[in-house]
């Protein structure tokens, strides 16, 4: 399996090339030059395999510069209950017939970012040892993302991760979450400053091309391509736990920021598996509910993205959506270049009326929004319906995905946190707390380890020399 880019300028690279990096040198995004397709008879022998040997089989497709071997202890080490709390590592569990939840967030930092996460540290560790190199992960993050490469990335050999985080704004649980970890290649960075500020010193330390050679600077951002395909499992193991036979199909609904989660669901549709719908649910930030419905691709300022109560899907503009895209205008790269020419100038395009738009449905795209009052009535309504406490984005996912119910067709809402870690908003519906999973009562006091920083890109250079 060969990889190429959006918009064209990448020549065929296997999977192992595009692993370590961020965008294409095109500035597109990496893409398989087709996709495997899985005929029934494969799906009916998937359907009673443990995650683990699912996992083996989809990775096989994608990742075959691999040796079956490597790749089979791969999985084994990464997908365990130990990390995931039970050998299903995607359980679902049913609200009403017809009505299931897919819980994604049994990882160790209570998000669903960690099944992609977690394959990607084992992934990362493996290549740079096979080719004696080193890997500096620079990011900077406001919670949930930073937390997860965190966890990943903790103890592996050859991989260090600076990670900047704005002093005094993120959560209690969070900033424990994070700071407590003593790994020693592990840095916790905060920052006198906002998010944005993070963000900032990050792209300026990787234009200094320079700097970022010598040091290996690199990222584990949402586009890398093998935390998608890790997404693509739990689309068959949730398809396989909710039917009978490999006829039926079944609609998913997916709370989408960085449309990496639902862009997993559109492969898993592209291989075979008879999806019907996969509903696209946004919060208040809705430039994918807005494509969705009227064509057009309008990508918002970052003053302008509202700060919301399911915060993980607080983007202006959806980083893999370029991918199904690329897919959309029948996989032709000139077309993917000239849309995205505008949409990187901070334009916008706009594709109704087109034979593109026409063939939305073909790909079983619908979309939905929420705000915070329906969020917090969603909360309500299942925790008094069925006695079960979601969080906020799982409940801007359930909201959409009950508007597009259909008659006869399972719905599965894709649960993407667990509500202890948006505690406040949880106390606000339902005027109470949520529960902490176990292991997490007392993590506010563990011994916090983290230096702090003025936003200042010659300083985080100097950190980052210091720690090599
Ligand atoms: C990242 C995240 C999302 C959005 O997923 P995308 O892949 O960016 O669409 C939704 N919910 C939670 C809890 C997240 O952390």
């Amino acid at each position: 399996m060969n990889y190429l880019s959006t918009r064209g300028g990448m020549p065929p690279t296997p999977f192992t090339g595009i692993l370590l990096e961020g965008l294409a040198p095109d500035g597109g995004l990496s893409m398989p030059e087709s996709y495997p397709k899985i005929t029934r008879a494969e799906l009916a022998a998937w359907r009673t395999l443990g995650y683990r040997d699912l996992a083996f089989e989809i990775f096989s497709r994608f990742m075959d510069d691999i040796p079956a071997a490597d790749l089979r202890d791969i999985v084994d080490r990464t997908y365990t209950a130990q990390a995931f709390g039970s050998d299903d590592i995607t359980p679902v569990s049913a609200l009403e017939p017809g009505l299931h939840v897919l819980h994604l967030s049994n990882g160790p930092t209570l998000a669903f970012k960690d099944v992609a996460m977690q394959l990607l540290g084992n992934l990362f560790e493996y290549v740079l040892a096979k080719r004696g190199e080193e890997l500096n992960i620079l990011g900077a993050t406001s919670g949930d993302t930073g937390s997860a490469a965190e966890y990943a990335m903790r103890g592996k050999r050859g991989v260090r991760v600076f990670m900047l985080s704005p002093e005094g704004k993120m959560s209690p649980f969070q900033t424990a979450q994070m700071y407590s970890l003593q790994d020693a290649n592990i840095f916790n960075i905060a920052v006198r400053g906002v998010f944005d500020d993070c963000q900032d010193m990050v792209k300026a330390v990787s234009n200094d091309l320079a700097f970022k050679a010598k040091y290996r600077i690199g990222t584990v951002n949402s586009i890398n391509w093998a935390r998608l395909i890790a997404q693509v499992v739990y689309y068959f193991k949730g398809y396989f736990a909710v039917t009978r036979g490999d006829d039926e199909e079944v609609t998913f609904s997916v709370p989408s920021g960085n449309f990496g989660n639902v862009c997993a669901g559109h492969v898993a549709r592209m291989m075979g598996l008879p999806i019907r719908k996969l509903v696209v649910a946004t919060n208040e930030n809705d430039v994918l509910d807005e494509f969705f419905r009227t064509g057009r691709y309008r990508v918002r300022p970052s003053a302008a993205v509202a700060q919301t109560s399911s915060p993980s899907m607080d983007i202006s503009k959806a980083s893999n959506f370029e991918r199904f895209v690329f897919d959309l205008v029948g996989r032709d790269p000139k077309v993917v270049a000239d849309l995205w020419r505008n949409v990187d100038a901070g334009g916008e395009f706009d594709l109704a009326g087109t034979p593109f738009f026409a063939r939305l449905s073909d790909f079983g795209f619908v979309s939905g929004r929420s705000t915070h009052a329906d969020r917090l009535a969603t909360i309500r309504r299942i925790h008094a319906d069925y006695g079960v406490t979601v969080d906020t984005h799982t409940a801007d996912g359930l909201k959409a995905g009950l508007e597009h119910r259909e008659a006869g067709i399972p719905l599965v809402c894709l649960e993407t946190a667990q509500p202890a870690k948006f505690a406040a908003t949880i106390q606000e519906a339902l005027g109470r707390e949520p529960a902490r999973p176990a292991g997490f009562e007392a993590i506010e006091a563990l011994p916090l380890r983290f230096d702090v920083m003025d936003v200042d890109v010659e300083a985080i250079k100097r950190y980052i020399e210091a720690h090599c």
